[in-house]
Order: C-alpha cells, then structure tokens, then sequence
C-alpha cells in the first residue's frame, strides 16, 4: 500500500513527461527544449527545432510568409531577410554608403552576395506581376562596389567598436556562417577568434565557388572588413574537441563547420584511379594543389557543384566534358542562368541517365556504363522519380569521373561531445531560431545545421 502512495505521483509525472515528449536528458537543456515537445510531431524533421516557432512567426510558405511577418515579399523570401524595399529606395536616390550601412544590418556579405546570391527575393517581387522583377542583387552588388571603392580610397574606414567587452567568443570555421557570426559578435563588442582548418578564410565561397565567379579579390576584400572589426583569425586549426576550447577561457563556441564531406554514388568502380568528388577538385583548383585533369570527364549530379566543376575542367582543358542528371531539365536544381552558361561553354548535359558502373582498365577509368531513365510517380518532396529503362544501358567513354551529388558535415569528432547529432542527415540539431545545441553554450548555424544550402541561408 505505502509503495503504491509513494510511487504514484512519480508515475504520475512521468506519464505527463512521455505524453509530451520529454525524456530524461531533455529536462536538463535549455532553450531548444522549449519547442522539443511539440516538435517531437512525426511530420517535423526532428533537426527543425525552433522550426514550429519559427513556421509561426514566418509562416510556412511564401505567401503565408508575407500574411504573418507583414513584411514585404521579397523581404520575407530572402533567408537573411535584408531591408530590400529600404535599401533599394536610398540606391535610388544615390545614397550608395547608406544603403550598405543598411544592408549590413542583416547580411555582412554583401559584395559576395551580390555576385553569387540566386536572388530567391526577386522571384518574389511585386514589380514581377507588372513586367520584370527589380534587379535587387544587382543593385545590392553595384552599391555594394561603390562602397568597396570608396574604403579603397580612403573615404570610408572600419574601425572596432570603442566598447570592448571581457567575454572571448570562439567561432569554428571562416565560411559564411562563422564570417557573419564573428561580425556581429565583434560589433557587439565581444573578443572573436575564428578557428578555420585551411590554409585560407572563406570556406566554400573559397574553395568551392570557381574564381570566375566569385573573384577572389573581392571574396578577401568582405573578409578583411569582418577582420577590421577586430576579429583574430587563426587559419591551419582544425578543432577537434570543445572542451579544450572553454579551458582557453571562451564563454561560448559557434559551429559553423559547414558540410564537406562529399556523399559517394555507390556503383562499382568508385575507387578506380580518375574517380574524384566534385568538391575536392574544386578545392584543389582553388588551392592550387596538384591534381591531373582527363581528357574526357564525366560529373554526375544536376546542383550547382556539378554546373561548376563541368565549367572549371574545361578552363582546366579537358576536351569533352558531361554532365549525366538522372531527371529531366526542369527538374535540375542548378540555377538556369548557370546551366544555360555550361551548354553555351560546349558541355554535353545528359538528362535522364544515371551510372550504373564505372569501367576501369589497370586499376583507371576508361569508361562510364549508364542507364536511361524516364520520370515516374513523385517523391516525398514532390520531384518525379527517375525510373530505368530496361535495356537501355550505354556506355561514354572518358578517362576520369566526379561525383557532384551532395555532401555532408564532417562532423565526427562532435561525437565525443554533449552536441547532438542527426542520425540520419549528420547535421547538428540546432534550434532554428536561436542556434542553440543540445550543449549549453554551444551554437550551430550554416550548412552544417542545415545540409547544403546556399550562402545567404548561412549568413
Ligand atoms: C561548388 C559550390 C558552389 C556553390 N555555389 C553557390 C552559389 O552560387 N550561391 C550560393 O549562395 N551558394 C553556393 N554554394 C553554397 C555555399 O557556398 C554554402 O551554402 C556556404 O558556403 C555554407 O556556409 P557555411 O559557413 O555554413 O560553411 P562553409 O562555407 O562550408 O564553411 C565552413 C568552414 O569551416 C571549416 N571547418 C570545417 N571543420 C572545421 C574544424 N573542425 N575546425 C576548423 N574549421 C573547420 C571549413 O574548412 C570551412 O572553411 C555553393 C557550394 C558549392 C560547394
Ligand atoms: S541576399 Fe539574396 S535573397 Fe537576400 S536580398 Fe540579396 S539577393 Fe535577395
């Protein structure tokens, strides 16, 4: 009798936790356990934490997105949602260095954004239904340049915020996530070391995006007015742990480590010699590390990754470059301007085949074995599935192969610390709304929370 009294409200509090959700480790965390109940609904990805906050604030698609936040279309299409309609309107009336000023309160990256963003907010303007949408990335990037060039001259000057304040900051990786954190940090007065694995600051906005679109002058140029904030860049440091890092004496630690691991096709002959992932000859170009470029080369994948790497081999000289997309045009997520830019270049775009098997001779490629697909019933994201066509196989003979079709964090080492880990993506889990990890005083933001994506989305 006297063990059913005592365990009752125990049993009690537990059945209330289960019904929502709540384990014992979610008791213990802060802020991101807040949303974790609710989110523990099977139709949320579980790494949208903040997602259900966020979808209330910002509405779930674009035009519950301008109903809710009241903002403009456009400004509630770009990720960062920059001040468009008011940085437009200063351009307009030549104030150039106002509108940087504005846009710089919600995008540091301003010149890179301007040569590199898609403009999803353009695809959103109002101006569209009438004719054509305003051009804001070209605005951005023309008064952006201007800006540039009046630094250049003298007549604008960074300088650190007078008001320091004690607490040290470390962010892990110099890509977009980590450059826009430690600007806003060092603005606000804190002491920012960022820890960056390369020899060079950027991270794929370096070592990913190709040199003819993305100049590397100005890529510096954006970094070095995020280091004139007072920001310590410390290049060659790969983290490996964390704890390590609070020892050092800083207060919090921001992840923005990006996804580099390249994801492998998974068909025979993938570890023949010519076989390489689209992303490590991009950053070997970048570096100018040595690497041998084949004569006839074959990308798979339909993203931007491949667009760029067809484009770079044939400025490396290869003779006959492909491009083999398993679906058909429409559905290829590199952006058309890019795609229409490759073909004009001279690749041959393929769609509708995908690998079966990539044939080798003495140990090197010599050839690709495909398949020739046609679209069947949707996905879960509502794309049509390649479906081969028996006996339709063929063979394209080249001399060397990159896979282009999506990466992953590298994120490994995180597994021997409290930050958790989605088990299937690899992402960190991180709240939506205010980057926190499932470890107090850890954050996480970019492509390393939320799988490849583009720039501004990490900014
Ligand atoms: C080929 C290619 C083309 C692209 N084209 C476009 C485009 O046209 N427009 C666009 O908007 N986006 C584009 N993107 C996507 C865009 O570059 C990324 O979304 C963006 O760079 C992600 O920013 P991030 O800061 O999260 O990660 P990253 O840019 O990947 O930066 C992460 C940094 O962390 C460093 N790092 C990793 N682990 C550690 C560690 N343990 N210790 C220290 N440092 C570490 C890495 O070296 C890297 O420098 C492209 C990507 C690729 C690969
Ligand atoms: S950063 Fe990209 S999405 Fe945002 S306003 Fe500029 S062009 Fe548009």
């Amino acid at each position: 009798m006297s063990r059913r009294v005592t365990q009752e409200p125990r049993g009690k509090m537990l059945g209330i936790f289960k019904g929502m959700g709540i384990t014992i480790k979610h008791v213990f965390r802060r802020a991101v356990t807040f949303q974790y109940p609710d989110e523990k609904r099977n139709d949320i990805p579980e790494r949208f934490r903040g997602e259900l906050k966020l979808r209330r604030m910002m509405g779930v698609n674009d035009e519950e997105r301008v109903e809710t936040t009241k903002m403009p279309p456009c400004m509630a299409t770009c990720p960062s949602n920059m001040k468009i309609r008011e940085y437009v309107g200063l351009i307009s009336e030549g104030k150039y260095t106002d509108a940087v000023v504005v846009m710089k309160e919600d995008n540091p990256l301003v010149l890179i954004c301007g040569r590199v963003c898609p403009h999803p907010c353009e695809s959103n303007c109002r101006r569209g239904d009438k004719d054509e949408p305003v051009a804001i990335n070209n605005l951005k990037r023309f008064a952006a340049d201007y800006d540039l060039k009046m630094q250049r001259a003298g007549k604008i000057k960074i300088k650190p915020p007078k008001k320091k304040k004690d607490d040290r900051v470390a962010v892990v990786g110099a890509g977009p996530a980590g450059l826009s954190c430690a600007f806003y940090l060092a603005k606000a007065g804190y002491q920012v070391t960022i820890f960056e694995k390369l020899p060079v600051a950027g991270g794929m906005l370096m070592v990913g995006i190709p040199e003819y679109r993305l100049p590397r002058d100005i890529l510096q140029a954006e970094i070095d007015q995020v280091l004139a904030l007072g920001v310590e860049l410390k290049l060659n440091t790969a983290i490996t742990g964390l704890d390590n890092l609070f020892k050092q004496g800083f207060k919090a630690v921001f992840l923005g480590v990006g996804a580099h691991k390249p994801i492998k096709m998974g068909i025979e002959g993938e570890d023949l010699e010519g076989v390489v992932a689209g992303e490590t000859f991009l950053a070997d170009v970048a570096l100018k590390n040595k690497f041998k470029i084949g004569k006839k080369v074959a990308i798979i994948g339909g993203g931007n990754t491949a667009i760029d790497c067809s484009r770079v081999s044939l400025r490396e000289k290869a003779k006959n470059v492909y491009i083999l997309y398993r679906r058909s045009r429409q559905e290829m997520p590199a952006h058309e301007v890019e795609i229409a830019d490759a073909i004009d270049e001279g690749v041959d775009i393929q769609y509708l085949v995908s690998p079966t098997k990539i044939i080798g001779r003495d140990g090197k490629v010599v050839g690709i074995e495909c398949v020739r697909n046609e679209l069947g019933e949707k996905d879960a994201r509502g794309r049509r599935r390649p479906v081969p066509v028996p006996g339709s196989e063929f063979v394209i003979e080249v001399d060397m192969v990159m896979s282009a079709i999506s990466r992953v964090p590298e994120v490994d080492w995180l597994n021997k610390t409290n930050v958790e880990i989605h088990t299937k993506r690899g992402t960190i889990v991180a709240d939506r709304i205010t980057g926190e990890t499932s470890m107090p005083g850890v954050f996480a933001a970019g492509d390393v929370s939320l799988g490849a994506d583009i720039a501004i989305a990490a900014i």
